[in-house]
């Protein structure tokens, strides 16, 4: 991890992300916030979260700073990204739900100056991510890969981001498609397996954070390449990792990829 001091802002600080980055960031050496940014008529303009106080313009504070950190909403994502890339500060953002068009603004910004979107910054999934492509690969298609995933009885949509993340990497790992090769789900007279099939499960209940388990099942050995998250605050801690990270580097698109597994 970089040892240079970054100047942060948090954009969409009285979230539940937005707090957590806040509060882990007080405990880290490295950085510092500079600004706390929440929607204009939030009611928790002019409070405090750790030693920082929320206000609502972002272009105000984009001067002090090396990098935003973005967890808010699209549209207000979009704005950030802008003001930020303008101003020459590096622009981190786990915010999801962007439009293909809002998400290619975001990715537009990244030649003015360093930009980075995740939709989960966990380090364990991202490293999970990487096996499951090559664990895709080197298995090849005489193994079925199925993905199960696991999450609280209030997540509304299904499979997760992260799943279909995961399943990606997968379809990368053997050169095809996803979009051709996903098994959404199994009910009555289904048939066999087809060959080749990435098939999905899924679980809601309770309280649970968030398990992903890639289960590549061959003849005679199965492998299963699991990650579960028990706190939130992991996504907070990725996410100030890679702005650790990005705050000395020039403009570009990167991912989380870049900060686990680059040497610079
Ligand atoms: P939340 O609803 O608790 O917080 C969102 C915050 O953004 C609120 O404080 C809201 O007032 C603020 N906001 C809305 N419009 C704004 C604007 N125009 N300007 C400034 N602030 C504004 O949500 P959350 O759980 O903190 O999640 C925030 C986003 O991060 C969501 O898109 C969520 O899916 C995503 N998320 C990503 C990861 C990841 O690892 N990438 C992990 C968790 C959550």
């Amino acid at each position: 991890m970089s040892t240079h001091m970054s100047k942060l802002i948090i954009v969409g600080a009285s979230g539940r992300m937005g707090r957590a980055l806040i509060e882990n960031a007080e405990q880290m050496e490295e950085v510092t916030v500079v600004a706390a940014i929440d929607r204009p008529g939030s009611s928790w303009l002019g409070e405090r979260i750790g030693g920082v106080q929320l206000t609502g313009d972002l272009s105000e504070h984009i001067s002090q700073a090396d990098v935003v950190i973005d967890f808010s909403a699209p549209e207000s994502c979009v704005r950030a990204a802008r003001i930020a890339t303008q101003a020459g500060v590096r622009f981190v953002s786990g915010t999801t739900g962007l439009t293909a068009a809002q998400l290619e603004e975001v990715e537009e910004c990244s030649k003015q100056a360093a930009v980075l979107h995740a939709a989960n910054f966990s380090v364990g999934v991202n490293v999970l991510e990487r096996l499951v492509e090559l664990a895709s690969a080197a298995t090849g298609e005489s193994f079925d890969l199925e993905i199960f995933e696991a999450h609280h009885r209030r997540k509304v949509d299904a499979p997760s981001g992260t799943a279909l993340f995961l399943g990606e990497a997968a379809a990368r790992g053997r050169d095809v498609s996803l979009d051709e090769r996903a098994q959404w789900s199994r009910h009555g007279q289904v048939g066999a397996r087809e060959p080749g099939e990435i098939g999905f499960q899924v679980l809601r209940g309770g309280d649970i954070v968030g398990e992903h388990t890639v289960f590549l099942c061959g003849d005679g050995e199965r492998l299963e390449l699991t990650h579960r998250a028990t706190d939130r605050g992991i996504f907070a801690r990725g996410a100030l990792r890679a702005a650790c990270w990005i705050a000395t580097k020039r403009p570009g698109l990167y991912t989380m990829r870049d900060v686990l597994f680059s040497r610079s």
